[in-house]
């Protein structure tokens, strides 16, 4: 036996490393008891209400509104009004001091929204703390810089702010996606009315306090929340577009609404990217690449990496270094500065996650879990991956939108294009290899909207983010961000 070979043998060696609980403090974040929808620049009671939880431990964090119709409506006259008098004939310049500021004030105040981010939605505090609270700033600041120099951004089309808009966001980046939407907007001149996730309305009702601090105009922002319902009426309401990201269904549904209507729309869904991993790439960091691909944020990423396309004359080396670095991943507290992988955000993603594993293993494939003990209360999902995955399998089709890798093979670059793009979905896509050359042909063929080269799970607010066919269409980021926002003579 070679060396290589008896190498190849060992099974995985569980972490040996005993780390101390390092708990970050909750107690930079107060909660209220109960929060209204956020209308016209004041917290207005809603009529009805449901309680939000922390699903790490499934305790109550705060009770909060289910916005009726009625109260949708309110919301959308205030942003009307707050566009006619003033915000939509304010100087570039003045709105963009605004945005500076709010940028600003999320960078003095990140431990506070990171901890609560974390709280709310499961997720890792070192995620939080180093990738959610700094690009949402990043994005504030990045739209800022344009929000005086459109004419320079849309030469010779004198570019003209649209209105109201509505923005229903998810809840895998509840801060982040509100300043995706949030700062191409107003750096626009648009006024908004935004509805977080129903699992997730904390970070952006507290995000209501930096828009006071900032001293943003009454009505400029309102923030309303709910569950789908409210989503649907903001659709539905006198707005002058749609921004949404979620669900593929959902995005359908919303699409079918607006047709006709005028209203204009961009849609961000689902995803099932593949990873491709090429022969000659560097393997160790291509393993770390997708470990960040597959487990970030609980895989809880519409871009997530969640095929894998490993060449065949590496696979087995890939797959054995794979196993190894999941049984370092620390599954657990998401406040603790040491966990890797949080919790499922909700009890119903779990469900679908579990629905999802099942499906794999009835239809054949085989799964690889590490060893790894889960806190009992509280909704959790073992690291997971798949082999010997059919392209048909539904692990392999169906976005999990969990902790899931589905892993396939190629022989060839031709081979390995083909099963990338046999997917309704078209987000992103990644390509591990030493050759230049091979990650332009790539790049060129992969029929995705972002394509990483040697990296996984990067965003910068200067770059172009969204999709093709079942993905969506409309980008966010870079000038592309803003064209959305506006109208064009
Ligand atoms: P979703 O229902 O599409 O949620 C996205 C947003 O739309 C949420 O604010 C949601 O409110 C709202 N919404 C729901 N029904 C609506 C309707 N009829 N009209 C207008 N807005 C509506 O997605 P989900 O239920 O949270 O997750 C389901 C699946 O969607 C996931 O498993 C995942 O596959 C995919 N997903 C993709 C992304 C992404 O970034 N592309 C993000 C999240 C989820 P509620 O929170 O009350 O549902
Ligand atoms: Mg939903």
């Amino acid at each position: 036996m070679t060396e290589l070979e008896r190498k190849r043998d060992r099974a995985p060696i569980p972490a040996e490393w005993a780390y101390a609980p390092a708990p970050e403090s909750r107690e930079v974040v107060t909660l209220r008891e109960r929060y209204g929808h956020f209308i016209g620049g004041e917290w207005v009671e809603p009529k009805e209400t449901y309680v939000t939880i922390e699903p790490a431990s499934e305790e109550p964090l705060a009770e909060v509104g289910q916005a009726t119709d009625a109260e949708v409506e309110q919301a959308v006259a205030a942003a009307r009004a707050a566009y006619e008098n003033g915000w939509s004939s304010l100087a570039g310049s003045e709105r963009a001091k605004y945005l500076f500021r709010i940028a600003r004030i999320l960078q003095e105040r990140s431990r506070e929204f990171a901890v609560l981010e974390s709280l709310n939605g499961g997720k890792p505090i070192r995620e939080s703390r180093d990738v959610d609270l700094p690009l949402a700033a990043a994005h504030f600041f990045y739209y800022a810089g344009w929000a005086d120099k459109l004419e320079y951004a849309f030469p010779n089309r004198k570019p003209k702010p649209l209105g109201v808009a509505g923005q229903i966001i998810p809840w895998n980046f509840p801060l982040l996606m509100l300043a995706w939407k949030l700062a191409p907007a107003l750096a626009a001149g648009n006024t908004v009315v935004l509805k977080p996730a129903e699992t997730t309305p904390l970070s952006a009702l507290l995000f209501c306090d930096v828009l006071r601090q900032a001293e943003l105009p009454a009505g400029v922002v309102n923030i309303m929340t709910g569950d789908g319902r409210a989503g649907a009426a903001l659709v539905k309401s006198e707005v002058d577009k749609v921004a949404f990201t979620g669900s593929t269904e959902v995005g359908k549904a919303i699409a079918r609404e607006l047709a006709g209507t005028g209203k204009k729309l961009t849609l961000e869904l689902g995803g099932k990217a593949a990873n491709v991993i090429f022969d000659d790439a560097a393997l160790d960091q291509a393993v770390e690449g997708i470990v960040n691909g597959i487990y970030f944020n609980q895989g809880h990423v519409c871009c997530a990496g969640s095929r894998l396309l490993v060449q065949e004359s590496v696979y087995e080396d890939v797959i054995a270094k794979l196993k190894r670095r999941l049984t370092t991943l620390r599954v657990g507290d998401p406040l603790d500065k040491n966990t890797d992988v949080g919790a499922i955000n909700s009890k119903a993603q779990l469900e679908k996650i579990q629905e999802l594993v099942q499906s794999g293993e009835e239809e054949g494939a085989a799964i690889y879990q590490p060893p790894c003990r889960l806190p009992e209360k509280g909704y959790w999902f073992v690291p997971t991956v798949f082999t010997d995955v059919a392209q048909s399998y539904r692990i392999a089709q169906e976005e999990i939108f969990g902790p899931v890798l589905s892993v396939l093979t190629f022989r060839t670059p031709d081979e390995a294009v083909e099963k990338a793009n046999n997917t309704p979905y078209g987000l992103s896509a990644g390509v591990w290899t030493e050759k230049g050359s091979r990650i332009l042909s790539m790049a060129q063929r992969l029929r995705a909207g972002v394509i990483w080269a040697n990296t996984y799970n990067r965003f910068d607010p200067a770059s172009p983010f969204g999709g093709y066919k079942e993905s969506g269409f409309g980008r966010e980021g870079g000038l592309h961000g803003l064209e959305p926002y506006l109208d064009f003579e």
